[in-house]
């Protein structure tokens, strides 16, 4: 292993903004592990003007915060093209997030240099792992429209969801990976929220025991940085001589639904815990116990979000002191190759 080939935390940079827009909730895809909750985000669709409004509500002229665009299904957006190029007439880095399916020639209807990474999201090494997953024929038509995309000069980024189903398998990423011409890997850990915060039965459980993590995690994305992809992961367990830090307090992160609800912390999305709301385009606070006032508390545990919603993700040790303290969700590590 090269010095280079180093895991690096991500801080949160001071000023550093993220803008996650869900355009809508609408999907063609029903994957098992969905996050999107109609019951909370809604099923409504952001007209054109109403999502340019909204972009001007988080847009900072002469700063380039990045932009996610998402849903849902983005490319199900008839105008998404145009929202594209009005975001980045407004500073924004824009990255689409899709599920591979590129509805509306989404590749005829823009350039690649009005999109700074096209990201496609994909959860096993072929159709066998994938497709229980995500749908049949999901990889087929997800891996085409890669080699679409790459082939038309756009970057482009994957997103794998680590969960029990699919972690023995993760391995075999950085091959295809390479292969299709992929030049960013994102590792994420599976987030007990929509779908896969229902399953009750132990074998429907999604999550990856944190020695399990550590052990395959670390080594793939070591690997894929070798065959010359940038990999992020989630840091998800601080190490003792590490500090914890909620981007809550520190960053400055937006989590924005169709029905307005705007939240500062993934983990909350299944609960009206959102400090900030958009009504009549205007950016409200709301006044309450909202998730802002959790950002602020210290707890042995770390995360207080993570240990007040998903407890059974934290293990003890016998003088009930937990084991590893869990990170922000945010917080990533990172690799350049
Ligand atoms: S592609 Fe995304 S929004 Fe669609 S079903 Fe899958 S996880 Fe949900
Ligand atoms: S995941 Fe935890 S640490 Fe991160 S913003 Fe939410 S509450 Fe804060």
């Amino acid at each position: 292993m090269t010095a280079n080939m180093t895991a690096r935390t991500v801080d949160f940079k001071a000023g550093e903004r993220n803008v996650f827009l869900h355009l809508l909730t609408a999907c063609n895809l029903s994957c098992q592990h969905c996050y999107i909750n109609p019951s909370q985000h809604g099923t409504g669709t952001l007209s054109t003007t109403v999502a340019l409004e909204w972009l001007r509500l988080f847009a900072r002229s002469g700063q380039q915060s990045n932009l996610i665009l998402l849903g849902g299904e983005p490319t199900l957006h008839p105008d998404l093209a145009q929202i594209v190029r009005a975001a980045k007439s407004m500073d924004f880095g824009v990255t689409v997030d899709s599920n591979g399916y590129l509805f509306h020639d989404f590749l005829e209807q823009v350039q690649p240099r009005e999109l700074d990474y096209l990201s496609f999201s994909l959860d096993g090494p072929d159709a066998t792992v994938n497709d229980p997953l995500r749908g049949k024929g999901v990889f087929a038509t997800c891996t085409e429209n890669i080699r679409r995309a790459v082939e038309q000069g756009f970057r482009t980024s994957l997103i794998y969801t680590v969960s029990s189903r699919n972690i023995e398998q993760l391995h075999r990423m950085p091959a295809l990976l390479s292969e299709l011409g992929v030049r960013r890997f994102f590792i994420q850990v599976i987030g007990l929220r929509g779908k896969s915060a229902l399953a009750v039965q132990p074998e429907e459980q999604w999550q990856v025991e944190p020695g399990h993590w550590l052990e395959v995690v670390p080594k793939v994305a070591q690997q894929a940085a070798r065959a010359g992809i940038h990999v992020t992961y989630p840091k998800v367990f601080l190490e003792k001589h590490e500090s914890f830090s909620c981007a809550g307090r520190v960053a400055e992160n937006y989590f924005i639904f169709p029905n307005g609800r705007v939240y500062q912390c993934p983990l909350c999305e299944d609960y009206p815990l959102h400090q900030l709301c958009i009504e009549n385009n205007r950016l409200v606070k709301r006044d309450g116990l909202y998730e802002n006032r959790f950002f602020a508390l210290d707890i042995a545990e770390g995360c207080v979000m993570n240990k007040l919603l998903q407890p059974d993700t934290i293990e003890y040790i016998a003088d009930g002191k937990p084991k590893h303290r869990i990170s922000c969700c945010m917080l990533k590590q990172e690799i350049l190759p």
